[in-house]
């Protein structure tokens, strides 16, 4: 078994079947990602979305593209063809752009909306208020073709894991309190992205349903391309 295995395996062995794993391959070339999708990984992330363009013809069909950095509006449309879900999305402006080239596209594309949970300044996100105001708006409520399939958030990179569990924590009281106020049973609002290679058993026990594990399979990256 290669390294990539080996970790996958342990991975799975320790995460409920519920939860997803979204192996975050940013970085890493394309035949680490052909070794974890012949050990039965689907799901990749990336950050870049020149990234995906360059991997993704080399790579089989059936695998699912998500996309979990920060997204500029003029690349939005480079990537709505190709991409299963949209985990950063960090401002309506953003939204409405995926909407709108979705909608060139005749797709509908699954979002999760970014919330800032950390202390530090520079993760992006919506606040707890303006993920409120966002949804209760015109702009939003006539949006045909984005779905909104949940949240995502980052803990701060602290080794207090207090803190961590306390931002994990409110980010699932929000979900919890935004399934309610603005979705329907019915609706596709049940996904909680959450949880990376060294918080990942701390975001499951909160309620995690989505993982992104990067180095804990891939191994660890350069630095300066993080
Ligand atoms: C890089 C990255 C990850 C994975 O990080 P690891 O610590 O390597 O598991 C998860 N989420 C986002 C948004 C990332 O940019």
């Amino acid at each position: 078994m290669s390294d990539i295995e080996k970790n996958l395996k342990n991975l799975r062995d320790r995460v409920p079947s519920t939860v997803k794993i979204v192996a975050v391959s940013k970085t890493k070339p394309v035949s680490d990602i052909l070794e974890a999708y012949n050990s039965g990984q689907r799901l990749f992330g990336e950050n870049k979305v020149q990234e995906i363009l360059a991997k993704k013809d080399s790579l089989p069909d059936d695998l699912e593209w998500h996309m979990i950095g920060h997204l500029q509006t003029n690349k939005v449309k480079m990537i709505v063809p190709s991409i299963r879900m949209i985990h950063s999305v960090d401002s309506m402006k953003l939204l409405s752009v995926i909407n709108d080239e979705s909608k060139k596209t005749g797709k509908i594309t699954d979002c999760l909306l970014q919330v800032h949970i950390a202390e530090e300044e520079t993760k992006f996100g919506f606040s707890f208020e303006e993920l409120k105001v966002a949804l209760q708006s015109q702009e939003y409520n006539t949006m045909k073709n984005v779905r909104i399939c949940g949240l995502m958030g980052m803990a701060t990179f602290t080794d207090n894991t207090d803190q961590v569990r306390k931002e994990f924590r409110n980010l699932a009281s929000y979900f919890k309190s935004i399934k309610e106020n603005f979705f329907s049973s019915g609706q596709a609002f049940s996904e909680l992205s959450m949880g990376m290679s060294g918080d990942y058993e701390i975001a499951i026990s909160e309620g995690s349903t989505m993982i992104r594990v990067g180095s804990l399979i891939f191994g660890g990256r350069n630095k300066t391309t993080k």
